[in-house]
């Protein structure tokens, strides 16, 4: 039997029962998928929903937990208390592994669907229309158009070859991409790399375009066959969760240590060792943040469904933590900077006369020869007068439309027989047309303006044809610069009769200027980074006044600031670039190997640089970038694998968004991070005190579990939801060494900890001294409760009063401290849970006083603000 690529075009189309010009029917797709399924590789499985619950035992923390919940089952029979104590603290861990694997898969669920929406899609011909579909969609017999920047969605036999090449690594090893044709293949066989008519599933298209006929999906493909390779996982390990769980690391040993003395000391004071032992779990239990490896990558997941909503979809949790620290954005200008809407409003041929093309009168015959060339010589098409494609083509196309000049006509009279296709680099574009009345082959060029003079040796004056001099350059040059100085993109003209297709001894014909208007919000979207602390930098293929123009305009470019060119950069040693990378706001007519160095300059200076991309050549400096942002609309599918944000709206004013939003979720995380570190601090210090004084239990271990694992974690995670702070691009970016416990961090959980501790240690004392230890107990605990309810708005802000931020600042904070308020009341009031929490009946006064202690934080937390001590300037 033959394989495909020993088929003719026409056997493979029999096969699948497709048809080139109209491709599959829906229904034929539908019947195809139910036969073949999607195509899709099978992924590495998931965790399970149970396999995340039995994980949630695997914490040191529940280790202690079960441990404790043994001892006191031990005590419990010994002193015939029964073993109400190991009901509760297993129910109690059974809760937690249970919220903790909704959180996990809250968090898993958010970033599958992340990772769905940024999966790559493909053209495909259906119907007799070509449509954009999600890749898994692509069943065999499908008709798919693939183009430079590509993945190939699957293995395709090609009928349809311009210039195509194809990078196959992945499967061959080849390095270098294989130029693709569509000619039979002979021999059996035949290794992948010589299969030069198919594409294989996950090469990348490197040039030209092309179109094929799927032949294999899914499992099915050759990279299918070799499955696993391309497994490519999401981490959601961040810096921040890997310096938690440090964290929790070090806390453990400090517990055991703790423990041990307190152990030690009790024994000193005659103290049973069963008690002592209690009192050691209830310790362990009291240091332990239980809620908080997990609160940063919930909170991260949950800012990054946010982000979605403003148009930027993050591929990776860790960048969301880089995106708060971003000191430099270098940004493209066409689409992202501008609104990629582009309108010819100029015309110039040299003679010299300028036609202002919104006058709407009749062209000159070069300037009808100009457009005529530059439409013929675009892949731009039309369909019913309406032009899609490249906004600088589609402008040429609705040039031409408003005189008379059709594409679609024009191609019948100019058919296309060859082209080299536009790229970044060349910045040129040729085709090769056969007239159709005179049979001559004519070469068509457009692109920048200075590459496409150096390709002219004529120009056309009038009718003639002469060599072009010195002085008909510096015409055009200036009239280029008048064009250029307002913001126009300029795109410079030119032909020759030719049989062969080369882009040289060309006749120059004239220029056009385009309207690409700014985007309204940029402007706003700079000035946001100026006073954020962020430096923007322009980096544009276009010419260096068009570019100067617009930055100016957009505020990028200030006093003092330069812009240079791609090649005067290359002139530049790393190390000169280095030395004036401070001076540049523009880099005009770059080419993308540029954007590298760029990126790598600032990076030797420290900064945390994000760079936006679309093209396969801008993927090296999408990696090299601590936050690549590829564009969602243009972008290539290789640039957006590279980047760790696309942007579903090509804008800059996304970035900046993303990097409000990333500071917002830092500073949210921190917030929830000081609230539970600090109720755990404030416990130690009150179960240390007391058993260095001998004053007994003053909680229990299921109070302090209910403290930390029901009261603490909602208010905590509803943190997470606090809206940005007003001065949050305010502030100088954070920096990206320094770990979360500098800037106060660890000052304010220490001293806010020890008050809480204190205040506590005051209850329990005072409710001891009037009752008997379980009065002491239930005062120590409202206490502790209602101190920590009270002090957390305190948490909207380091530096503002509490009283500036509204009540409705953050609704589900307030939920969340009504629910926890709740919850405590619950177990205090109703008489079974009392019982079962071992707490005893307060009267009022005993009420008045444990909620009257718990307003001390909030007052010495608001009286460290009003002097300035609770947090530096740089804090939120
Ligand atoms: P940016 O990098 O900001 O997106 P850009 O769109 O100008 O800028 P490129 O697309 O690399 O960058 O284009 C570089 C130059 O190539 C343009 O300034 C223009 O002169 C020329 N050019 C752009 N598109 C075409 C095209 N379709 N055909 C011919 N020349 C083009």
């Amino acid at each position: 039997m033959k394989t495909f690529y020993q088929n003719t075009v026409e056997e493979i189309l029999k096969e699948f029962q497709t048809d080139i010009r109209v491709g599959l029917s829906e229904d034929e797709v539908l019947r195809k998928r139910e036969q073949y399924g999607n195509n899709e590789l099978i992924r590495k499985q998931r965790k399970t929903v149970f396999q995340m619950f039995v994980s949630q035992f695997k914490s040191f923390m529940i280790l202690v937990l079960i441990a404790a919940a043994v001892v006191s089952g031990i005590l419990g029979v010994q002193n015939g208390e029964g073993l109400l104590d190991v009901y509760v603290i297993m129910g109690i861990v059974l809760l937690n592994a249970i919220i903790g694997t909704i959180q996990e898969k809250r968090a898993d669920s958010s970033l599958e669907a992340l990772q769905r929406l940024s999966a790559p899609s493909c053209k495909v011909l259906r119907n007799g229309a070509v449509v954009k579909t999600d890749s898994k969609n692509l069943v065999p017999g499908d008709i798919v158009i693939i183009e430079t920047g590509d993945f190939v969605p699957a293995d395709l036999r090609l009928f349809d070859s311009v210039n195509l090449k194809i990078q196959e690594s992945a499967m061959t090893g080849e390095s270098v991409p294989v130029d693709k044709n569509t000619d039979v293949v002979k021999g059996d066989h035949v290794p992948l790399g010589d299969r030069i008519n198919m594409a294989f599933s996950s090469g990348v298209v490197t040039y030209g375009h092309g179109r094929g006929v799927v032949v294999a999906t899914g499992m099915q493909t050759e990279v299918g066959k070799i499955a696993g390779m391309l497994q490519n996982t999401t981490s959601t390990e961040t810096t921040m969760s890997r310096r938690l769980e440090q964290l929790g690391k070090v806390m453990g040993i400090a517990v055991i240590i703790i423990c041990a003395l307190i152990f030690a000391v009790g024994l000193i004071y005659g103290n049973s060792w069963m008690e002592m032992l209690l009192t050691a779990i209830s310790l362990a239990v009291a240091a332990i943040p239980e809620g908080l490896p997990a609160i940063s990558t919930v909170v991260l997941a949950m800012g990054v469904q946010r982000m979605v909503k403003r148009n930027a979809i993050i591929r990776t949790l860790p960048s969301v933590e880089t995106l708060g620290s971003a000191t430099v954005i270098c940004s493209d200008k066409t689409g992202t900077l501008t609104q990629n809407k582009m309108t010819v409003v100029s015309l110039s041929v040299v003679g010299l006369e300028v036609d202002d093309i919104t006058d709407k009168e009749p062209l000159s015959d070069n300037g009808h020869l100009l457009l005529e060339t530059a439409i013929i010589c675009s892949d731009a098409i039309l369909s019913n007068n309406i032009s899609i494609g490249d906004p600088t083509e589609t402008a040429l196309l609705d040039a031409g439309l408003s005189f008379n000049l059709n594409k679609n006509i024009l191609e019948e009279e100019f058919k296309r027989v060859g082209e080299i296709p536009f790229d970044s680099e060349r910045k040129l574009m040729t085709t090769a047309n056969r007239c159709n009345s005179s049979g001559k082959m004519r070469i068509n060029t457009k692109g920048g303006l200075d590459e496409v003079l150096k390709c002219c040796t004529n120009i056309r004056i009038g009718k003639d044809i002469m060599p072009i001099t010195n002085s008909h350059i510096d015409v055009i040059l200036e009239e280029n610069a008048k064009m250029a100085a307002q913001a126009l993109r300029v795109l410079g003209v030119a032909y020759k009769d030719s049989e062969e297709i080369s882009e040289d001894i060309l006749t120059f014909i004239g220029i056009l200027g385009m309207k690409d208007p700014a985007r309204p919000e940029a402007r706003e979207a700079v000035g946001k980074c100026f006073t954020a602390g962020i430096k923007p930098v322009m980096i544009t293929g276009d010419h260096k006044i068009t570019a100067t123009a617009i930055a100016s305009e957009l505020g990028i470019l200030r006093e003092g600031d330069a812009a240079i060119t791609g090649a005067e950069l290359a002139q530049m040693s790393d190390d000169e670039l280095y030395d004036n990378i401070y001076k540049y706001a523009v880099y005009a007519r770059v080419a993308p190997e540029h954007k590298v160095r760029i990126v790598d300059a600032f990076q030797r200076h420290g900064e945390v640089v994000a760079m936006t991309g679309d093209g396969v050549n801008d993927a090296p400096a999408l990696k090299k970038a601590d936050i690549g942002a590829a564009m969602g609309v243009v972008g290539t599918d290789v640039a957006k694998d590279a980047a760790d944000v696309i942007l579903t709206d090509d804008n800059f004013a996304t970035v900046v968004v993303a990097v409000e939003e990333g500071r917002r979720i830092y500073d949210n995380i921190l917030k929830s991070i000081q609230f539970l570190l600090s109720t755990n601090v404030g416990e130690v210090i009150l179960l240390f005190v007391s058993s260095i004084f001998n004053l007994g239990m003053p909680l229990l271990p299921i109070h302090i579990l209910w403290v930390n694992l029901v009261t603490d974690s909602l208010p905590a995670l509803a943190l997470s939801l606090d809206p940005a702070d007003d001065d949050v691009m305010k502030r100088k970016p954070r920096s990206t060494k320094t770990g979360i416990f500098t800037n106060g961090l660890m000052w304010r959980v220490g001293y806010q900890g020890l008050l809480f501790g204190l205040v506590s240690l005051l209850a329990f004392s005072i409710g001891k001294s009037q009752g008997d230890i379980s009065t002491g107990q239930t005062m120590a605990f409202i206490a502790l409760v209602m101190s920590q309810l009270l002090h957390v708005r305190n948490l909207h802000s380091n530096r503002k009063s509490f009283f500036r931020v509204h009540i409705t600042h953050n609704i589900y904070l307030l939920c969340a401290i009504v629910v926890s308020l709740v919850l405590m009341f619950a177990v205090l009031l109703i008489p079974p849970l009392r019982e079962l929490f071992q707490f005893t009946t307060l009267n009022s006064t005993q009420w008045w006083i444990a909620c009257g202690i718990a307003i001390i934080p909030l007052i010495v937390v608001e009286m460290m603000k009003l002097f300035k001590i609770n947090a530096s300037k740089d804090e939120y």
